[in-house]
């Protein structure tokens, strides 16, 4: 579970299972994006069904009946992390149109990372359209090519996949893909347990001893 202020006071959740479900997008990136809601459950930010996109467009299927609290999507090949300047303006945009403070989430499999942002209060209408007439020229940058987001957004929430271990509960790892494995070294103060995360192409993200007490 990662908690997040969302400016200036609103506290808001990310369960595990999103966590947990953006690292799984991650790991199975590709050539194509992927992506889900963010859907509010109370103050809780819970998964919708994943989706596989294009290589740089996804549509993301809503909450039901629960209200959006904003979408994660990934970043394939080439691009990092890093939300493209598009992923700040569909902040903006989705945040006016809904008057929600909408909350994107990026991934890459390049840094194995996520970075989630939001808008800093409800965004207005002109501010939406003055920053929207730059669309064509900002096509394809980053979203730090543009210093007005900087005082507009505000960043919630950066992780790398490999921080999994220490957000989320153990028990829903595997549907990461993350294995758990204990293992066991003879010393010669008596054996030494550790528990090693392990990937689902074999790499090992984490390893940390077992406090076995005395
Ligand atoms: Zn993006």
């Amino acid at each position: 579970m990662l908690k997040v202020t969302l400016g200036p006071s609103k506290e808001v959740e990310f369960a595990d299972e999103t966590l947990v479900q953006m690292g799984e997008s991650i790991l199975r990136t590709k050539k194509a994006e992927r992506g889900f809601a963010l859907c509010y459950s109370g103050n809780q930010i819970l998964p919708g069904k994943e989706h596989v996109g294009g290589r740089s467009s996804i549509s993301y299927k809503d909450c039901g009946r629960a209200p959006k609290a904003g979408s994660f999507h990934t970043h394939p090949r080439d691009g990092d992390s890093e939300p493209s300047w598009y992923d700040g303006f569909g902040s903006l945009h989705n945040g006016w149109s809904r008057s929600v403070q909408w909350i994107t989430c990026t991934g890459s499999p390049k840094d194995m990372t996520v970075r989630c942002h939001a808008p800093r209060d409800v965004p207005d209408g002109l501010t939406v359209k003055v920053i929207g007439k730059d669309k064509r020229k900002m096509h394809g940058k980053p979203m730090s090519a543009d210093k007005r987001f900087d005082e507009l957004h505000q960043e919630l929430a950066r992780f790398r996949v490999r921080d999994l271990p220490k957000l989320v509960s153990r028990d829903i790892l595997p549907r990461a893909g993350i294995r758990v494995e204990d293992v066991s070294f003879a010393g010669s103060k008596g054996p030494s347990k550790y528990r090693k995360y392990i990937t689902e192409t074999g790499e090992v993200i984490s390893v940390e001893p077992i406090d076995q007490g005395t």
